[in-house]
């Protein structure tokens, strides 16, 4: 991407059952204007997901097409299915000044930094156990055993990556989290690109 832009990333990771959807929902009307990057997956939707909302479902053959054709800011497999994210509409939301939204696995965390650094913010969200984590996944009744089994391995790895990310938010009670989220956020859309520096050096010694 060139430097051109001007909007801002928050990249929020955790593992699968950690509450990221919950959070942005509960905090969506406090953040102000942003996009939520929908991405590109191979899996198959969940009950009550839809095509277009939560993401787009496609099949490995298309997935594999867009790749080729450098469609994808970043991509990764995760449990077996490729998840990515597009680049064109993350482009277009950062050109109008918004803040984007991600919501992608420690993978996509390191290729997003590699690209983006400097208007990247991140934060790993995660329940406060990995027992709690089991709760909410088989609370949620959308996954069967052996997928609950493979998140929760899953999970046990990326818990390792915590440290690679700016800000930690334990999601306990959902309210405490969605206020922390908010802080950062915030925090988030100061970020400034490295050109957008350089252009408010100049202005600020004239
Ligand atoms: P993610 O988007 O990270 O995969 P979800 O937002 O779908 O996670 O949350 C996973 C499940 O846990 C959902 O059923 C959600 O209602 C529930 N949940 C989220 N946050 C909390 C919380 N603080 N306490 C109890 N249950 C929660
Ligand atoms: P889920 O199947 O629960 O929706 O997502 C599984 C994992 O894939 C989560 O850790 C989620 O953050 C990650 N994920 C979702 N979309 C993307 C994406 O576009 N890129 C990458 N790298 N990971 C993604």
């Amino acid at each position: 991407m060139g430097s051109s832009k001007k909007g801002a990333i928050l990249v929020l990771s955790g593992p699968s059952g950690a509450g990221k959807s919950t959070i942005i929902s509960a905090a969506s009307d406090e953040i102000g204007e942003y996009y939520f990057s929908i991405s590109t997956t191979t899996r198959a939707p969940r009950m009550g997901e839809e095509d277009g909302r939560d993401y787009f479902f496609v099949s490995k053959e298309s997935f594999e097409e867009d790749i080729k054709a450098g469609h994808f800011l970043e991509y990764a497999e995760v449990h077996g299915n490729y998840y990515g994210t597009s680049l064109k509409p993350v482009r277009e939301a950062l050109d109008a000044c918004k803040l984007v939204i991600f919501d992608i696995d420690v993978q996509g965390h390191r290729l997003v930094r590699a690209k983006m650094n400097d208007i990247t913010t991140s934060a790993f969200i995660t329940p406060p156990t990995l027992n709690e984590l089991e709760k909410r996944l088989r609370a949620r009744c959308t996954d069967n055993e052996s997928v609950i089994v493979k998140r929760l391995e899953n999970a046990k790895e990326e818990i390792q990556a915590v440290g690679e990310y700016d800000f930690t938010i334990i999601n306990d009670t959902v309210e405490v989290a969605a206020k922390e989220f908010i802080i950062v956020a915030k925090a988030a859309k100061l970020k400034q690109s490295k050109e957008a520096e350089e252009a408010f050096i100049l202005e600020w010694l004239n």
